[in-house]
């Protein structure tokens, strides 16, 4: 195949998972569709990893080599409100993230490696369900996935409506934040909202806990370091003319480091326990890791520079991109293995800056589909000699 046919192709792949999108760890068409393709192209294939995950793998020459490739398959549990011809046909189920167009640009790479014969040894493509809750790498890594597939370095990408048309751009080191979950529970006794003096009040008791949490980020972090905690929602038993007896503060935090997230998480769980106990009320603190921060390899994204200049020239290269302050649980592979993570320009360049990601009117711009497979190819080439 050409590369103009594999784009073709690859496109029409993309525009089929876009018509069929499934949410997290409920892929089972997309990876049966997916699987499907890479066995056509002579992989070795293996389903189900991580409920709905997919692995497909391709050797080449005797080469020792194992490098992981890695594509999330999820669409978000949104409604699309665009005119495409190819537009999402479950309502309430759209590719909003593009995710369909990281699975495609995947399944192109493998057509791409599958024609060159200039490497050497072994490559993993990654199908990763469940991105968007951030749930997928680990229940593929708790699957088994390093002892069955023990690939040593690993390479994601992300398309970017917020960076010009084909710049490739990451950073080494911190790339991308964390994101923890909370749910803190106060328990108190609820009663007439005419008589306070008989009631135990969990309302008032939160609203201390909300203001004493910005003094984490205020007076508890070092002020080289980033962090948010933001409280985003509280629950009452939600009675007009009652205090309430439970109420739930739920809301998430961002940082770059885990030792922040130490800080955070124990200094959340001091003030919770003594605002609660001042007030003679109980406690519950859930706190929930679900992101940990994208972490890039140095050396890996020096591969990612030398195959993207190579590509494409230095001028499309950027490896001192800003931190970005989303999350993306492709750092569960980098804390086994080192890898790298980079932004692919999706925007082209005229008018206004286009519907960003998340958006029910977000639209993958196709032309830029081919990038990702050809960096992928040539960071294999650069790796598996
Ligand atoms: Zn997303
Ligand atoms: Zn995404």
């Amino acid at each position: 195949m050409t590369k103009a046919e594999i784009k073709e192709r690859i496109t029409e792949i993309r525009h089929w998972l876009h018509m069929h999108p499934e949410t997290a760890l409920e892929e089972y068409e997309t990876s049966e569709y997916i699987a499907g393709i890479m066995e056509e192209l002579g992989c070795q294939v293996t389903r189900g990893v991580g409920k709905t995950g997919v692995v497909a793998t391709m050797t080449q020459g005797t080469g020792g080599g194992i490098i992981g490739l890695r594509a999330d398959i999820d669409a978000l549990p949104m409604t699309e409100e665009t005119n495409l011809p190819y537009k999402s046909q479950k309502p309430g189920k759209f590719h909003g993230c593009g995710h369909d167009s990281h699975a495609a640009s995947l399944i192109g790479a493998a057509m791409l490696l599958r024609e060159d014969s200039s490497w050497n040894g072994t490559v993993v493509f990654i199908f990763q369900p469940g991105e968007e809750p951030g749930v997928g790498a680990k229940a593929m890594i708790e699957d088994g996935f390093f002892q069955r597939f023990p690939i040593t370095e690993i390479y994601g990408q992300h398309n970017s409506v917020k960076l010009p048309f084909g710049l490739i751009s990451t950073r080494p080191g911190k790339f991308m934040s964390s994101e923890d979950d909370f749910w803190i529970t106060i328990k108190g006794r609820g009663g007439h909202a005419s008589a306070p003096h008989l009631t135990k009040d969990p309302l008032v008791t939160a609203a201390e806990i909300v203001l004493q949490l910005q003094t984490v980020i205020s007076r508890n972090l070092n002020p080289q370091d980033a962090g948010t905690i933001s409280c985003c929602d509280i629950r009452t038993d939600g009675v007009l003319n009652a205090i309430p007896s439970t109420v739930t503060i739920i809301g998430d935090c961002r940082t770059y480091d885990s030792r922040v997230q130490d800080v955070i998480e124990s200094r959340m769980r001091d003030i919770v326990r003594h605002v609660c106990e001042m007030n003679g009320c109980d406690w519950e603190l859930r706190y929930d890791r679900v992101f940990i921060p994208v972490m890039n390899d140095e050396a890996c994204v020096q591969v990612v520079a030398e195959a993207a200049t190579k590509l494409y020239g230095a001028d499309k290269v950027d490896i001192n991109a800003p931190m970005g302050s989303g999350s993306e649980d492709f750092a569960w592979f980098q804390r086994q293995v080192p890898g790298a993570y980079f932004n692919i320009g999706n925007w082209a360049g005229q008018g206004s800056t286009p519907y960003p990601n998340h958006n029910s009117h977000y639209e993958f711009n196709d032309d830029a589909i081919l990038f990702g497979s050809e960096l992928f190819t040539e960071i294999v080439k650069i790796r598996l000699q």
